[in-house]
């Protein structure tokens, strides 16, 4: 999972950006310097912290087989863009293959834990 964020944003005039950090920990410790630095803002305040991290952008891939909840059936989805994407194809899998006009929620649950994000 990246993490980007732009001043700009949050309606900031300044032009800085983070692009694909790690984490949002490494984006919100980056930014505290920059803060510091550039607006001299020595500590962000809780609600500046709230808004900055509504106004982060997440970019990774969403990956899930089957197999990983014990199904013998040899399904994967690989890269789907986010989780609700992968749940949305994975509804469509569990409707034609499995026979589940819906999916319960506690198969929902067990395979939310299961999805690989990269
Ligand atoms: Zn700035
Ligand atoms: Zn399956």
């Amino acid at each position: 999972m990246k993490y980007t964020f732009s001043c700009a944003d949050i309606g900031m005039n300044c032009g800085f950006e983070i692009i694909n950090a790690g984490s949002e920990e490494e984006l919100l410790e980056m930014l505290k310097t920059h803060a510091k630095m550039d607006h001299g803002i020595t500590s962000i305040p809780p609600e500046l912290i709230d808004k900055i991290k509504k106004a982060i952008r997440k970019s990774g891939k969403y990956s899930f087989s089957c197999a990983d909840i014990g199904m013998n059936c040899g399904f994967e989805i690989i890269g789907a863009s986010s989780e609700d994407e992968l749940l949305q194809q994975l509804s469509i899998h569990a409707r034609m293959s499995h026979k589940m006009s819906n999916i319960p929620q506690d198969t929902i649950n067990a395979i939310k834990q299961k999805i690989k994000v990269s």
